[in-house]
């Protein structure tokens, strides 16, 4: 125990109770506005929709809820509570090397963090979702892909972290420069190899087979000037009601997916005003911005956890004796969301300008009114809150919430220039 110790734990108190509040805010937005629906909307969702909506954010917003507390004292019971330490005291004294030994620790330790991590999430798929009717996924499914997802992250993370170990124990003074060159390669290689080698272990993804929607969409990309691998549909469907569309990979390798859950429910016009919307984030270059600072985000990670990896004070802080490269790359990992979690407002903002900006374009290219009930349809089948807290909102949200973001697009629409 340091001051350091203290610093810690304001931090994640602070950061726990900033997130309970804010949910509750959210939960009781929600429950009180529950009665009616709101003026906007009156026409297009029913009270009945309108309330499980209601119903169904109360529930996630206690589950937020719940995660933050057991969050708060998983972290703690891994760090001032000894677990790391015993941990990593078990694998110094495996007698393997430094890289090996470390590579164990850190492996191991992502491994009970997932395993620790299941009961809440087996709670949020068949409880939760199931009840509000969302949840598609057997026990076999869930459990096939906790299997698949843990066999690719042993075979794509246990090399990258035992390069990493070796750059810090080998590279010398320099070696977070190193560490963040191999970082930025494998995030990138791993975005290449996605669309084409991931996602299809967990998805079909089929060629879309719809000729007169085919032939819209190639034409609306001909428009904006757009180079796609191909138009995918995916099998969402067999894990969650829940629809979406999304592009994925870059360069040459950029696939446009559509879940199937959304081409069943949205009209031919609404889908394409979805995907003009899209089209607009590449128009923008939001992709490539994001990507510009996230490289310039980690290189600073890189650098602080130079700094970081050789202070005694930061193992001592934090509960471990059994001081490592590999625990100080835990420790970093664990404690750096609980410090960073006072940025989060201003990631939020910064991507719900993104998503208006991507609505003008897709207003330009297409009739925002379509795209307004793709968004009014979409918001009804995900039973998103129409009501949302406002500081709630503006801490998480990555979009701006259904009755601001229509708003904006129905004021698109009244202008001069439109029909
Ligand atoms: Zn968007």
């Amino acid at each position: 125990m340091n001051s350091f110790t203290l610093i810690f734990l304001a931090f994640v108190l602070a950061t726990s109770a900033v997130l309970v509040w804010l949910a509750q805010r959210q939960r009781n937005s929600a429950l009180r506005n529950r009665r009616e629906v709101p003026e906007a909307f009156r026409d297009q969702i029913s009270l009945a929709v309108h309330q499980k909506a209601a119903d169904y954010t109360a529930a996630k917003m206690r589950l937020e809820q719940i995660d933050a507390v057991i969050g708060a004292l998983l972290l703690l019971a891994w760090t001032l509570g000894g677990g790391l330490n015993l941990l990593a005291g078990l694998w110094a004294e495996s007698g393997w090397g430094q890289v090996a030994a470390g590579t164990g620790l850190m492996v191991s330790a992502f491994l009970i963090m997932s395993l620790l991590d299941m009961p809440l999430d087996i709670y949020r798929t068949f409880v939760v979702e199931a009840r509000f009717g969302f949840n598609r996924s057997s026990v076999g499914l869930y459990l096939a892909d906790t299997l698949k997802q843990g066999a690719v992250f042993l075979i794509l993370g246990t090399p990258l972290i035992a390069l990493l170990l070796w750059l810090v124990i080998h590279a010398g003074h320099w070696w977070w420069l190193y560490g963040w060159l191999t970082w930025t390669v494998f995030t990138s290689a791993m975005m290449w190899l996605y669309p084409t080698w991931i996602a299809p272990l967990f998805n079909r993804f089929t060629p879309l087979e719809d000729e007169a929607l085919r032939e819209r969409i190639v034409r609306l990309l001909r428009r904006c000037g757009f180079a796609s691998d191909g138009i995918f549909v995916m099998d969402g469907s067999k894990r969650s009601q829940h629809g979406n569309a999304y592009f994925t990979g870059f360069g040459a390798n950029k696939r446009i997916v559509f879940f199937d859950t959304l081409l069943k429910s949205l009209e031919a016009d609404e889908i394409e005003a979805v995907l003009a919307h899209e089209l607009g984030h590449f128009k923008h270059g939001h992709v490539r911005k994001r990507l510009l600072f996230m490289t310039v985000a980690s290189l600073a990670a890189f650098a602080l956890l130079g700094l970081l990896i050789n202070a005694d004070w930061f193992y001592a802080g934090l509960g471990l004796q059994h001081t490592s490269y590999a625990g100080a790359l835990l420790l970093f990992l664990m404690v750096a969301p609980y410090f960073s979690a006072l940025l989060r407002p201003l990631s939020s903002y910064w991507m719900r300008k993104h998503e208006f900006e991507a609505d003008d374009y897709a207003a330009g290219q297409t009739d925002a009114r379509n795209l307004v009930d793709a968004l009014v349809k979409l918001y009804k089948e995900n039973a998103a809150t129409l009501t949302p807290d406002r500081l709630y909102s503006a801490y998480h949200d990555s979009h701006p919430p259904a009755p601001v973001r229509i708003s904006h697009l129905a004021a698109k629409r009244i202008s001069p220039s439109a029909p």
